[in-house]
């Protein structure tokens, strides 16, 4: 939903179940207009600075996959909500001495742009666990101040961390700039595809484009979005 004015207010947990069902609409909606199949796309709930009674009230609505990007912040909640047993997504830039939480208590990290940080990840993961799936973040548009490495330098990251046993390289994530052009919002993520694509050729199996938050994601399911990652349409806008 891109109701801004409904956004700014504190969103209660009966919205929720509602909240979901548009997005859920609108991924269903872009998919059949662009020959997707919706199965082959997860939505990844971002609850970052939201409360955890939120966040149960979207597992009771169905939602299993969770982002997070303040580990604090996080594990509380993964700690109060153990027993409904969601995925939690680690999606923010990671610090090397917060790798031990994120290696044991996530199920994906979307935004490893270091060899140093995926290598203490693949280390710090419980040998009972299987590996951790991992995503390369791309700084797509080449902006001086975002995260995620230049599209040249994702081969050999990518052959780098291929090695590791603990990480699993799953794909690419990415988040470009803000446009509210949907020919525009479009390119980036086709990039990102292609990028995937030309690993791919070298012998990488990537699946995975974590793409597409609540203001792109109908463009990043177009170019082939098989994560979107939307936070402020499920839980409302954050302070
Ligand atoms: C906060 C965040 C999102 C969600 O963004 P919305 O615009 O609120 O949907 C997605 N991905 C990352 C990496 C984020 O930090």
């Amino acid at each position: 939903m891109n109701d801004s004015s409904a956004n700014r207010s504190a969103i209660d947990r009966h919205d929720i179940a509602a909240r979901l069902a548009r997005v859920h609409e609108r991924m269903r909606t872009a998919a059949e207009r662009h020959g997707r199949d919706i199965g082959d796309i997860a939505l990844v709930a971002v609850s970052k600075t939201k409360p955890a009674a939120l966040v149960e009230a979207a597992l009771a609505a169905g939602q299993r996959d969770f982002g997070e990007n303040y580990l604090q912040d996080a594990l509380a909640k993964i700690e109060a909500l153990a027993t409904h047993d969601p995925i939690w997504h680690f999606i923010g830039d990671i610090q090397s001495n917060k790798t031990r939480d994120i290696a044991a208590r996530f199920a994906w990290v979307h935004a490893v742009d270091r060899y140093k940080i995926a290598r203490r990840l693949s280390d710090q993961r419980p040998e009972d666990m299987p590996p951790l799936n991992l995503c390369i973040q791309i700084n797509i548009d080449d902006e001086q101040s975002k995260a995620g490495i230049a599209a040249t330098d994702a081969p050999e990251l990518a052959e780098q961390i291929a090695q590791l046993p603990g990480v699993r390289l799953r794909g690419l994530m990415s988040i470009p700039a803000y446009s509210d052009d949907p020919d525009a919002q479009r390119r980036p993520f086709a990039a990102l595809r292609g990028l995937m694509e030309q690993l791919n050729d070298r012998g990488h199996t990537l699946d995975t484009l974590s793409m597409g938050m609540s203001a792109d994601l109908e463009a990043a399911i177009a170019e082939g979005a098989t994560h979107v990652r939307v936070g402020t349409d499920i839980f409302g806008a954050r302070d």
